[in-house]
Formats: structure tokens, C-alpha cells, sequence
């Protein structure tokens, strides 16, 4: 059971890069989406390196009101760098990620918490609308469903950083240790229970966006060497490709060279040499890549599962053998044993009825 949002604090983090035009207005939306639900409050803003004034009217938003915490970076070190340094410093029970450049409508917060209430504990908004430039969206596009077909665990499509995260799995997320990091994907890599909702993705309000397309083409990059080993599978895939070819033209050139006039005197050796190489060539990348994506798998130190929650757990190290004695033990009469599986039906069609209503698709669907 969720509490109620008036037992809550919900902890907004924003980054901000050269946004001093619009932190007023957007710390004022923010404060009021929150008050809104009845929780209580702390917007986080993390100043990524500014240097266009927002260093200063941050000082001063945190001067008069006393929910709002700053951090300043002491350099510019880019989007995912922020949003780590935010999540590592959120105290609240919820935490409300979002852009500071108006992009994201933090009157969303409201359709957020109702699913949280409902039992999910990644709410993230699927980007609708989006209003960048034609040749933009269909990049976006085609990244998302590239990423999608090859990432080796389900990742959201169309999703950005905009998510109500529960204070829980927001720990989880920051305890990853990778350099590297491509928010939306860590979020859907950590599991528990993710619903994602369309929400309309506003205009930039000064249409400058401050990730340069650099910025994205190595985001791009991260996203895809982080969460799919296809690059290295296209290499051992063109080594097969190659064996075969190797073992055609050497059957062809072997063909020609014994039973016919028409090789060229050195043709059958050059043949046989350059393809098989070839092919010996490709093969050994594809291995070596196999060791290179093991050692960054082990050096990046993901934990190898996460536990939602327990049933039954027993602390410290009693023994398997201490369980199952103890259940033989226990007098569990036949009839306790009926009435506790008539529990169980029931339980298990109530639950039923709950996800027919519920859209059970959504639930960890991507
Ligand atoms: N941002 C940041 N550091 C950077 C670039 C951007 O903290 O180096 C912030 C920026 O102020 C904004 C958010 O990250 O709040 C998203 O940036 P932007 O709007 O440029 O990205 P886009 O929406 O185009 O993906
Ligand atoms: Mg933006």
C-alpha cells in the first residue's frame, strides 16, 4: 500500500546549463505542480556550470525559499553528469526528473503519482509531439527503435529523462557505478514495476537546446555500446560470412587449379591465402571482442540482480536444512491446508480482475 501524497516529500531534480531566462518561471510551475498533490517538497536544481547568470539567481531562489537546494558543479561536465549529481543528492520519498528548459510539464506530476499510487514504481513519460525539426524527430526515431531491437535488456521506447521515480530504485540507479551513463536506460535496466505514459513534449522556450549534436551522437554512442553487444555480433557475423567464402572460393580456385586449364599460374595460392585470412582475420576480432565486452561487463560492476522484495527471508545464515525441518515440524492440519488454498484462489482472481483493469501490458512492457 502507497501512502497518501500528504505523508509524502517529493524531490524535484533539474539540471541546469545557461538557463538563467526561465528558472524563475519554471521554479514557480515546479513548486506550485508539487503543492499541488499535498506533498511536501525540495526542488533540487544542479548547476552544471552556467555561466550566464543562473549561478546567481539560483543562490537567490535558495535564499528565499527554503525547499530549494543548489548544487553548484565546478565545472560543466554535460546532461548525465547533472542528473546523477541530483539523484545522488535527493532526499525525498519520490523523486520528479525533468528538464529546466520548459520541455517538460511539471503538471504532469499529477498523472505521475496517481500510477505510483496505483503500484508502479517507475513512472516515466513516453515523449508525444515533440516539436523539433523534422530531421530531428526522425533521428530521435530511428535511435530509439535501433536501441530498442538490439539493447540486450527491454528498453523504453521514445522515453527521455522525464520520471516520477520511487526514493527506492532512484538508490539503485546512483549505486551504478558506470562512467558512462545513459539515463532512460539505466532507469528500465534496474526493473521493478515501470509504467510509461504518453505526455506531450513541449517547445523548447528559447529554441536553443544546450546538448550540442556532438553531445547526442556520443549519447547515442554510450546508449548503444552500454546496453548491446550487436556491434561486436555484426563482427563475428562477418567472420562467418568470410569462413564461408573462404571454403567456396578455395573448393572453386582448388576445382580450376586440378581439373581444368583455366587457372592463371599463382592465382590458387593468392585465393586461398587472401580469403582465408580474411576470415581468420574477422574471426579473431569477434573473439577478442567477446573478452573485451566480458571485461567491461566486469569492470562496470552492474550488480548481477536486484531483490524487489522478500517473502519469508530468513535473517542471517540459518540453513536450509534448519527451513526445512522446521516447516516438517510445523503441525499444518489438512483442513488449514484447504482453507489456505481457497485464500490463495481467491487472491489469485481478485488479481486477475485488478490487471484486466489495470492494462497489464504496461507493466515492465516497454
Ligand atoms: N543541461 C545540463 N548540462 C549540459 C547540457 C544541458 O545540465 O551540459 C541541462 C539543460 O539545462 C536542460 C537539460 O539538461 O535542463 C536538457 O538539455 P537540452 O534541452 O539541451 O537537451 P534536449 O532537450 O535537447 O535533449
Ligand atoms: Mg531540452
Amino acid at each position: 500500500m502507497r501512502r497518501p501524497s500528504n505523508e509524502i516529500v517529493i524531490s524535484a531534480v533539474l539540471p541546469v546549463y545557461n538557463e538563467a531566462g526561465v528558472l524563475l518561471n519554471i521554479f514557480r510551475r515546479v513548486r506550485l505542480a508539487i503543492k499541488a498533490t499535498g506533498a511536501r517538497q525540495e526542488i533540487i536544481f544542479v548547476n552544471d556550470g552556467s555561466s550566464d547568470g543562473s549561478e546567481a539567481i539560483l543562490d537567490q531562489l535558495a535564499a528565499d525559499n527554503p525547499q530549494v537546494r543548489v548544487l553548484h558543479l565546478s565545472r560543466n561536465f554535460g546532461h548525465q553528469a547533472a542528473v546523477q549529481a541530483g539523484l545522488a543528492h535527493a532526499q525525498g520519498d519520490l523523486v520528479l526528473l525533468m528538464d529546466s528548459d520548459m520541455q517538460d510539464a511539471p503538471e504532469a506530476l499529477g498523472r505521475f503519482l496517481l500510477q505510483w499510487q496505483a503500484g508502479y514504481d517507475v513512472v516515466y513519460a513516453i515523449r508525444s509531439h515533440r516539436q523539433e525539426p523534422l530531421w530531428k524527430r526522425c533521428l530521435f526515431a530511428g535511435f530509439h527503435r535501433t536501441l530498442a531491437a538490439i539493447a540486450n535488456t527491454p528498453i523504453a521506447v521514445d522515453a527521455g529523462n522525464f520520471s516520477l521515480i520511487d526514493a527506492r530504485v532512484v538508490r539503485e540507479i546512483v549505486r551504478l557505478g558506470e562512467r558512462d551513463r545513459y539515463f532512460p536506460g539505466l532507469r528500465c535496466w534496474v526493473g521493478f514495476k515501470q509504467k510509461g505514459i504518453e505526455i506531450r513534449r513541449l517547445a523548447r522556450y528559447d529554441g536553443r537546446p544546450r546538448v550540442s549534436l556532438g553531445g547526442l551522437w556520443r549519447l547515442a554512442k554510450t546508449a548503444i555500446f552500454s546496453f548491446s553487444t550487436f556491434p561486436l555480433a555484426v563482427f563475428s557475423l562477418i567472420g562467418y560470412l568470410a569462413l564461408a567464402v573462404f571454403s567456396m572460393l578455395s573448393g572453386y580456385s582448388l576445382y580450376c587449379r586440378l581439373f581444368t586449364e583455366l587457372a592463371v599460374p599463382g592465382w590458387t595460392s593468392h585465393v586461398l591465402i587472401g580469403s582465408f585470412f580474411g576470415a581468420v582475420n574477422a574471426l579473431g576480432i569477434s573473439m577478442l571482442g567477446e573478452y573485451v565486452a566480458r571485461i567491461y561487463d566486469q569492470v562496470r560492476g552492474r550488480p548481477v540482480y536486484l531483490v524487489d522484495r522478500g517473502v519469508n527471508l530468513q535473517s542471517g545464515a540459518e540453513s536450509t536444512a534448519t527451513i526445512v525441518s522446521a516447516a516438517i515440524e510445523e503441525d499444518i492440519t489438512h483442513e488449514q491446508l484447504l482453507t489456505d488454498s481457497a485464500e490463495l484462489l481467491q487472491l489469485i482472481e481478485e488479481t486477475a480482475q485488478m490487471s484486466e483493469q489495470n492494462e497489464p501490458s504496461d507493466v515492465n512492457g516497454y
